[in-house]
């Protein structure tokens, strides 16, 4: 029923560390589990990729509704008091046990995710999921508030950033549910929220390092003029290097009274009109435009 990843083998490591590495707070009530679980929609058909199953509170009822659960859980504790929780259980045939660190090991095929996780890796593993493939078809995850606002902010919203848009460009996010601290076992310090994935299918066609790189330029101070941003040194330098690569590989001829990196992304930003805004009020049509913009002007970010 479990296949180890013997890289990821925590044995030898203090307690409080071990407590503190782990996140582990368990859901207590039985409301939020069924809620969470009918929030998943899963079929009887479905593969339910769980992640971090703990003691299982989760997995016995997603193992109710999906055809197979495969369940990855990093500490090996746990690991066996899930084991011991399904002996002889009407479901045991079902579930499969990967013990490893999911952002680490490779996500098996599945239909739908669904996570109770710790609160420092839910940025790794937002980006996981995000660039994970084949497409599935949503995944049902618990976040720190302000990290799930973070992900469905929209422009002009105070917590709109980095986060937000990339998460907005690769998928559709939903709010779908308030979680008190005290439905945890032990409590964290702050409320959660559960929130919908759905990644866009097909995924738009854009090269994600070069876009993810325009955009953290974009939101280096979310409060000031693109212009303002796009005219300091460091970053012009950065884009005149990535031009010389660029135009390098591409076997691009630089005429030798080229404009000035500055005078070309000033010209992209004029004629655009953008050089006046600021990335928090911009949405993800006005990030693909401008950056089309300058790709065509051959200013490249990655
Ligand atoms: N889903 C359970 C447990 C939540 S606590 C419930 O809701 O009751 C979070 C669980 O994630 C713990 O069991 C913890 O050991 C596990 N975990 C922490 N980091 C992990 C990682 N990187 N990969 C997989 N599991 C992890």
């Amino acid at each position: 029923m479990s296949r180890t990843h013997k890289r990821t083998s925590q044995t030898g490591m203090g307690a409080s560390l071990m407590k503190k590495h782990f996140g582990q707070h368990l859901l207590r009530n039985p409301l939020v589990v069924k809620s969470i679980v009918e929030k998943a929609k899963i079929k009887p058909t479905d593969i339910v990729l769980e992640i971090g199953p703990g003691t299982g509170n989760l997995t016995v009822k997603l193992l109710e509704k999906a055809k197979r659960v495969i369940a990855i859980e990093f500490d090996p504790r746990m690991v066996v008091e899930l084991q011991k929780r399904m002996q002889g259980h009407q479901y045991a045939k079902k579930l499969e046990i990967i013990q490893g660190d999911a952002i680490k090991i490779d996500f098996p095929f599945f239909n739908v995710c669904v996570a109770n996780l710790p609160y420092n890796i839910s940025s790794p593993f937002v980006f996981k999921l995000l660039t994970h493939e084949p497409i599935f078809r949503h995944a049902v995850v618990m976040f720190q508030r302000e990290f799930a606002m973070r992900l469905i902010a929209r422009p002009e919203n105070n917590l709109y950033c980095r986060l937000s848009v990339n998460t907005q460009l690769l998928s559709e996010v939903k709010h779908l549910l308030k979680v008190a601290k005290n439905n945890f076992k032990p409590p964290p310090k702050v409320d959660s929220s559960v929130v919908m994935i759905k990644p866009r299918n097909p995924r738009p066609e854009i090269q994600f390092t070069e876009w993810d790189g325009f955009i953290r330029l974009c939101f280096l101070r979310k409060n000031k003029t693109l212009g303002a941003i796009f005219k300091q040194k460091k970053v012009l330098l950065m884009l005149e290097e990535n031009y010389k690569t660029y135009t390098a590989l591409k076997n691009i001829r630089v005429p030798k009274n080229r404009k000035t990196m500055k005078e070309m992304v000033l010209d992209v930003l004029e004629k655009t009109k953008y050089m006046g805004k600021r990335a928090r009020t911009l949405d993800i049509d006005d990030f693909l435009f401008l950056l089309k913009n300058f790709n065509e002007a051959d200013i490249h970010f990655a």
